[in-house]
């Protein structure tokens, strides 16, 4: 088993926060262990906590259409994460606690999978990742450096569908930065 599967397996039954309580199973994370690019959204929301998979409803299908069109890869070519394993009640904000208890996991899939581009989709993955209190209008637009890996944080794609196309135009050009940082273009 590799270390990623083996730390999924581990994950599964975890109850390190309250979000264990309603959850109807812990959403890991899914794609390549060996990925050059990693997005890591918020939380799983109601169709992820029932698939499994994170990234599956209207946001994922939104991620879906940009990573093809903009990078020209599907989602088993990169790896998708969330900040928080398990979905919060009705879709509330992680809380700081959750996000506490959830965090080695994510530092563990970071470090496991070594990726060369992290993408951040939104204010939860990009605060927490970048150790920043800015939001993400004020961040997005560069990449930063991010241990021996690149950090390009753009709008989750729930804002995109909340806001239309500027938000989707700026999310593309996102994309963009990240893949040049991957010699993809
Ligand atoms: N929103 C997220 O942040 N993550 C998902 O997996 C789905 C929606
Ligand atoms: Fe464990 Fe993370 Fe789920 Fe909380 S959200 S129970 S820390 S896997």
């Amino acid at each position: 088993m590799t270390g990623l599967a083996y730390l999924a397996r581990e994950a599964a039954g975890c109850t390190k926060c309250a979000l264990s309580a309603r959850r109807t199973q812990v959403v890991f994370g899914v794609g390549d262990p060996d990925a050059d690019l990693l997005f890591v959204g918020e939380a799983p929301g109601r169709d992820e906590d029932l698939q499994g998979e994170p990234f599956v409803g209207r946001s994922g299908k939104l991620l879906d259409r940009l990573m093809a069109e903009e990078l020209g890869i599907d989602r088993r070519q990169c790896y998708i994460a969330n900040v928080v394993k398990c979905r919060p009640p009705d879709n509330r904000n992680p809380r700081p606690e959750e996000i506490e208890a959830c965090r080695p996991y994510l530092v563990s899939q970071l470090d496991l999978i070594q990726p060369v581009v992290v993408v951040t989709l939104g204010n939860f993955a990009t605060k927490l990742l970048l150790e920043t209190d800015n939001g993400i209008t004020q961040v997005r637009g560069k990449a930063y450096p991010f241990g021996r890996s690149y950090l390009v944080p753009t709008y989750h794609p729930a804002a995109a569908l909340r806001s239309g196309g500027a938000v989707v135009a700026q999310m593309r050009s996102d994309l963009v930065r990240a893949k040049q940082l991957l010699g993809w273009s």
